[in-house]
Formats: C-alpha cells, structure tokens, sequence
C-alpha cells in the first residue's frame, strides 16, 4: 500500500539562515512550498529527509542581472537558456532576471518579449525580466503600463552608449523618475557619463581601455543622478558599480536617499579583478563595460560592502577566439561570464555578510519576494545547501564559454546542492533537474 505523506521533502539538521541568523531547524516542504519549520530533534514523517549535518540552509540566490542569447551582431554572447541556467543552479542561483533587448519605441516592446519568452523553454530555474531602453523617445508613461501588465515592473535606461543610439536623454530620465514615483517602478539605469568616455581621447587599445571609460566618468554620472533623484524621488537602481568612490559620494551625500530611493548593485568581478589584467597578454578576455578598476578603487569597494544593496553578475560570456579576435579595445565584445562562481566569490570574502544581498535584497529590491529570497512557511521551497568550510578549487564552469575569467581561482565556501520549489537542481554537485524554470511574474 503506498502510503501518503503530507511533507514531500525535509532539509533536517542544518543550520538554517532567518532574519540575519543561523538556527538549528528542520524545513518540510510540499507542493513547491515551505509548510512547516521546528527546531531539530524530533523528524516528521515525510517522503524524503535530506539531512544537512554541519551544512548551512541557505534561501535560493537571485541575480538581478544577467544577458542571455545577447545579440552584438557580429557576435552573440555565449550562453543560451540552458546553459546559463545550469551554470546558475550549480551556484545556487535559483531565480535570475534577463533583460530584452533595448527598444526606442513602445509599439517595440511585445516583439522582444515574445522573442525572450521563445528562448526561454530550457531554464533549469526561475527567471524574470527587465524591460530596457535605448535613445528612448516615446510615451514613457505607456511603455511603464503594458510593461507592468506583462509582470515586468522595471526598465532599464543607459546614460551612454551615443554611439549605438543607446543613451536616454535626461528629461526622459526624469520622466521615468516620475512615473517610478507615482507607479513604484525600478528604473536601472547603467550610469557612465557619456561626454566624458567621447572626449577621453586615448588610444583604442586593451591597455589603455580602463582610461577610456574612466572611474571619474562613473563618479560623475551617478552624482548626477542622484541629484536628480533628490529632487523627483522615485526608484532609481544603479547597476553594475564598480567604483568604491561611487559608493562613497552616495553615502555621504545622499544616505538619506539610500534603500529608499537609490539602490546598489555590484559584481564579483569588480571585486576580485583589477584593471592590471589589461596590461598581460591575454587582457582582452577580461573586457567588460564598465571595465575592471584599479586596486585602490577595488579596496574601497571592499570596504564599502554594507552600502552595497545586490550582488549581480552581468554574467555576459564570449568565447576566448571571439575576445581575442580584435586588438582594437573597441571591436572585442565586451562582458564577462561569472553565475557560477558569483556567491563563492563573494562568500569567500565577506562571509555570512553577503547572504542578504543574493537573497533578501534582490528579492525585496525586484519584488519577488517573500515568494523568493527568504526562508519561511508559504515561501518558494528554494534553498542552497552550502558546505562553509569545503574549499572550491575553479578549474572548469557548466557555461557555453571556454572563458573562465576566475580560472585557478580558490574560494573557501561551496555550494553543494540548489533546490529549486522543493525539487533538487543540482544535488552534491550533480546535475539532476530538469528544465522546469517558470517566468515569475512580478507586481
Ligand atoms: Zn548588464
């Protein structure tokens, strides 16, 4: 007789992450949710226990930032649905949010919604997206609305980029900052001022790239912006932050702005690379926009982390032959692949302190909580089982790309497991879920 069992999955004994802290619990889950939580001890009848001894429980992680099947014409980025998801689950990310494709006009937006949501049937975990804009000359107000009734309450703009007809312009920015105060809609925006980068007047090289997009250039731009939040308010997310500078103007001069109307993002890579890697041989493989900076900002990023709201990765990989394949900085297809090594990474440095910022934070920030990013009944049954003291030796990653810019890499901290709503992804460090990744719809 088979016998029925009201909990399908039970996670027992690990050191379970809740408001800040670690407590000894058992977690039961049934249909893709969390339904009950007790202190250890006594198991409960279920289908399956899964004991967790000396392991921490830790809710799914989500990246707010990630460019899947990005077209650049001449090249395409690395990653499809597929293998970003599964490079995603084998770091514990278990929800990721992908961006369309950049359009100018409203009547452009359900053509590349329709075009992400065809590439998407082969996500291993959950997924959203962020509506983007390039020079964006239409009704601001329209675009916000049918956006938000797609499940997509967040637009992305660009302060640069002239050149491909990206940037916004600034009374269109404030227009957005209006709407996003009226309607609670996340404007993200990639902050880098544009004159700056078109008068910097250096040589188009690897070497010379950080100098191309300078620091100052970032500092300058989010200043900018931040003025303007001071005074139309509204949700402004910086993505990408790569200067400790930036973090410093922002907390300085405008703190009371700060988790309210202005939000942070940064990426692992801003953290464990510098702007060195452009002098060896091999700096093309390390292009990105915005580019790596030098230690001295790298330090100030480090010693800024609490004003940090997310870590994102721009997990955008090209192959090695594409990075290489141009010396002139401006023909190398810029981004880097980092979702697999993102939490480790940063684990590695900062310890229990980044938790938040891949889970909480990101979910509360691109409202997809308390579905995700926590760990309490009614929750998605998301979770990482990461072993602390497991040392994680980088020599290989589950991307399309054969570029590992963290290759040789040794982080203390591993993810050993990732469930996905009360089902195993990745099970001590297997793949052996399917692609049943849902677009989460998000008010
Ligand atoms: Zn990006």
């Amino acid at each position: 007789m088979k016998k029925d069992f009201k909990y399908s999955m039970s996670l027992v004994n690990g050191s379970v992450y809740r408001n800040g802290k670690f407590y000894l619990e058992d977690i039961y889950m049934s249909d893709q949710q969390i339904t009950k939580i007790v202190p250890s001890g006594k198991i409960l009848p279920c289908k399956k226990i899964v004991d967790c001894t000396n392991k921490l429980v830790l809710p799914g992680f989500i990246d707010p930032h990630v460019h899947i099947n990005l077209d650049l014409g001449e090249f395409k980025s690395s990653d499809d649905y597929e293998s970003a998801s599964k490079a995603a689950a084998f770091g514990g990310i278990t929800t990721f949010i992908d961006f369309l494709e950049p359009i100018s006009y409203v009547h452009g937006f359900y053509e590349v919604l329709k075009k992400k949501q065809s590439e998407t049937k082969t996500s291993y975990i959950d997924y959203a997206f962020h509506t983007a804009v390039g020079n964006f000359n239409d009704d601001v107000d329209e675009l916000i609305k049918i956006s938000r009734e797609s499940g997509i309450p967040s637009v992305k703009l660009f302060t640069t980029y002239s050149e491909s007809n990206r940037k916004i312009s600034y009374t269109k920015i404030e227009e957005f900052l209006k709407n996003s105060n009226k309607t609670n809609t996340l404007i993200l925006v990639h902050a880098e001022n544009d004159e700056m980068i078109i008068n910097a007047n250096v040589e188009d090289t690897v070497e010379s790239y950080e100098s191309s997009r300078p620091a100052a250039s970032e500092i300058e731009e989010i200043e900018k912006l931040a003025r303007i939040v001071a005074e139309i308010k509204g949700k402004l997310y910086f993505v990408h932050v790569t200067c400790g500078s930036s973090i410093e103007l922002l907390n300085d001069k405008y703190k009371e702005l700060l988790g309210k109307n202005i939000f942070i993002e940064s990426c692992p890579q801003y953290f464990h690379l510098t702007k060195d890697m452009y002098d060896n041989d091999n700096g093309n493989l390390f292009l990105l926009a915005p580019p790596l900076r030098s230690s001295k900002e790298q330090e100030k990023l480090k010693e800024n982390i609490s004003v940090i709201d997310t870590i994102g990765t721009d997990h955008c990989p090209f192959t090695k032959e594409e990075k290489m394949r141009y010396k002139e900085a401006s023909k190398i297809p810029k981004g880097l692949g980092s979702l697999e090594f993102s939490f480790s990474l940063m684990y590695h440095l900062f310890g229990d302190e980044i938790i938040d910022k891949f889970t909480l934070n990101p979910a509360k920030i691109h409202k997809l909580f308390p579905k995700k990013g926590i760990i309490q009944v009614g929750s998605d049954a998301d979770f990482v089982i990461f072993d602390p003291e497991k040392v994680l030796y980088i020599d290989s990653s589950h991307s399309q790309s054969d570029n590992n810019p963290y290759e040789n890499i040794i982080t203390t901290g591993m993810v050993e497991s990732t469930i996905l709503r009360g089902e195993f992804l990745v099970k001590n460090r297997k793949l052996v879920g399917s692609m049943k990744g849902q677009f989460i719809w998000r008010e």
